[in-house]
């Protein structure tokens, strides 16, 4: 053993830290982006490996790896073109404008992982827990160093850390794997609680006999209140979708970092991107789109500031990416979540959807990557809450007849 002698600098272009759907985006974004480039992925898991998540993975994720050339991920999972939602005794269900696959993220992530080894990246299993700025690059635990490194490392991002971003709000969820019954073959199924909005449990169907099930709520803004706890949260499952505890297993709970009315990105060479950017829909508790949207304007940005030999523009390039694509969409979903604080809004909502097709289908966009409250959904919506509080007076009836 050599006692005292520090490993030498492992010295790269671009680090992605973290190789969940963020990270290997990046890896490829780089690539893409810039041939040639050295581009190390450090996980601190081997792959393939479990993630809790619902794994609905939502179409535009494959309308953006389609364009930096990575097709196919989905090969051989079933497209489900069915959603249900439902609060109380209000429900919808219609089918999707476009397809959703559910994809285990053993799988869905392992695929990734390999396209990016494939396209040239180099995996490194190591959990970094110490990040330095010097002059020449960023250091990584004082063994790989890199002139830009993005952060694609999770809900409890190490290089978020570092930037002393501060954490939005959050939701708690939980999910497991549980035989689908007949009558929701085929089908994603959300049913909202009564609890802390945004509060649902949720069954899609995988097409391969198992559904992935699970409830989340939001995390109490103040920290003194108790988290619910995970007996809690299967309790409230078993509420909205009966038998699924009992049927289910493999349950594991993980923290989602919601986004919120603007979103930060500082100057400089180290990028954050996906859960670690803080990205995931307050509605619906979508994050994969982000992840791989945001992955590869980090990539790009990181490829064209070390071709300008400028690192430190990345943030910069990466921030007005972003911006560009996700600003104002994640204003209408800030305040889509606020609205939906009200159960009486979700009913009109959900009324609203089952009587237009058009209101179904721009629900379902801004919950799943790029939609926004228009003019359309806004009338309906009036109209769908007023259809419920406006009482049934002996006017009203004798204008509907007996
Ligand atoms: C229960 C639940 C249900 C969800 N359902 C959906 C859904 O149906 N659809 C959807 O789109 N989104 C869903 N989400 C959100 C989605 O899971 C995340 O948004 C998504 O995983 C973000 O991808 P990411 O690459 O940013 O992070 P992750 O997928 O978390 O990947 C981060 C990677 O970084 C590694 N890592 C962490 N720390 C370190 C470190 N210090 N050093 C090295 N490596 C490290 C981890 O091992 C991991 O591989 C759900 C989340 C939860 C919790």
């Amino acid at each position: 053993m050599s006692h005292g002698v520090p490993a030498p600098v492992s010295d790269w272009d671009v680090i992605v830290v973290g190789a969940g759907p963020a990270g290997t985006s990046t890896a490829l974004s780089v690539i893409h982006a810039g041939p040639g480039l050295r581009v190390l992925l450090l996980d601190r898991a081997d792959f393939p490996r479990d993630k809790s998540c619902g794994d609905g993975i939502a179409p535009h994720v494959f309308d953006r790896l389609g364009r930096i050339g990575v097709t196919g991920i989905e090969e051989g999972w079933t497209p489900l073109t069915r959603l249900e939602l439902a609060r109380g005794s209000s429900s919808v269900a219609r089918p999707m404008a476009r397809p959703v696959y559910v994809i285990p993220r053993e799988v869905f992530d392992a695929r990734l992982v390999e396209r990016a080894v494939a396209a040239g990246a180099t995996l490194v299993r190591h959990r970094v827990t110490d990040v330095r700025a010097t002059a020449e690059g960023i250091v990584l635990d004082g063994r790989y160093r890199a002139p830009v490194v993005v952060g694609a490392d999770g809900a409890h991002s190490v290089l978020r850390g570092h930037l002393g971003l501060r954490d939005g709000r959050r939701a708690l969820a939980i999910r497991g794997y549980a035989p689908t019954p007949s009558e929701r073959r085929g089908t994603q199924v959300i049913r909202y609680g009564d609890r802390r909005q945004p509060s649902y449990a949720w069954a899609f169907d995988r097409g391969d006999g198992l559904s992935n099930v699970g409830y989340g709520e939001l995390l109490p803004s103040d920290r003194t209140d108790d988290p619910p706890s995970r007996a809690l949260l299967l309790d409230q499952l078993d509420r909205l979708l009966p038998g699924s505890v009992a049927a289910g297993d493999q349950w594991k709970a993980h923290h989602l970092p919601l986004s919120g009315w603007s979103w930060e990105q500082p100057d400089g060479p180290v990028l954050l991107t996906g859960d670690a950017a803080g990205l995931i829909n307050p509605m619906t508790g979508e994050g994969i789109y982000y992840a791989v949207a945001t992955g590869i304007t980090a990539g790009r940005a990181a490829a064209q500031a070390f071709r300008a030999g400028n690192p430190a523009r990345a943030g910069e390039l990466h921030r007005r990416a972003v911006r560009a694509l996700l600003g104002r969409h994640l204003k209408h979903t800030w305040t889509a979540a606020r609205l939906a604080e009200s159960a009486t809004l979700v009913e009109g909502g959900i009324r609203a959807a089952r009587r237009d097709a058009r209101v179904f289908d721009e629900l379902v966009e801004l919950g799943l990557g790029d939609g926004r409250i228009s003019r359309h959904l806004v009338g309906h919506l009036i109209t769908g809450v007023a259809r419920r509080t406006v009482p049934r007076t002996p006017l009203t009836r004798l204008a509907k007849g007996p």
